[in-house]
């Protein structure tokens, strides 16, 4: 299952991050400016926790989030909405997952994986830039249902109908929270339109 957030504000910065003309400093700016934004929707259903507070007034019945929150990006593209996460968490613990796509049998291994403990029993926000084929997104979240995580969120920028199915497949317990559900993948298995290879335009390797 996949949620469109199709606030004006979000939607503003998404046509400006698509565009072939804006460079990776910006990129990057708006990366961390919409990954807050999707992530501040995809975080609305955690636990909370009822707290009383004092204020210079009153007392004040308040609620305080009560999970552990771990983001975890997808190397490398998903590093580039970190900041965005930790701007809006910055209590959030960190873990990583590297995959490649072997050329052969056209499935993500993983090279490298790294995850703190409070996976089990907390909250899990993988990010990745791009859901595209969805074959990377469904192997992190294998891996970290394999750690123990069971509470499971994905935060994207753009996704496709076609990812968007492969992960609901494999993992129907998983929600998708997305800037743009764009039309499809081309035969390069690029999104399209799409905003080009996020990694490249976030780091500023494009060639
Ligand atoms: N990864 C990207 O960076 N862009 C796409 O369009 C698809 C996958």
């Amino acid at each position: 299952m996949a949620e469109l957030i199709d606030h004006p504000c979000v939607q503003h910065k998404l046509a400006i991050i698509r565009d072939v003309e804006t460079g990776h400093k910006r990129f990057r700016e708006l990366a961390t400016e919409i990954t807050k934004f999707v992530c501040y929707e995809a975080l609305k259903n955690i636990k909370t926790r009822e707290v009383t507070v004092e204020t210079p007034v009153a007392i004040a019945e308040c609620r305080k989030i009560d999970t552990d929150i771990v983001v975890v990006p997808i190397l490398r593209a998903g590093v580039g909405m970190l900041e965005g996460i930790l701007e809006l968490i910055p209590t959030a613990r960190v873990g990583f997952v590297g995959l490649y796509r072997d050329e052969e049998t056209k499935q993500p291994v993983t090279y490298y994986e790294s995850f703190p403990r409070q996976v089990e029993g907390g909250t899990s926000i993988v990010i990745d830039p791009m859901v595209a084929t969805g074959g990377s997104t469904v192997a992190a979240i294998d891996i970290l249902k394999k750690n123990g995580a069971d509470n499971i969120v994905v935060v994207c920028i753009v996704t496709c109908p076609e990812g968007i199915k492969v992960v609901e497949e494999a993992h129907p317990d998983v929600r998708i929270y997305a800037a743009a559900i764009d039309e499809k993948l081309n035969e390069k298995k690029y999104i399209v339109p799409g905003l080009g290879d996020a990694g490249d335009r976030l780091f500023g390797t494009l060639h």
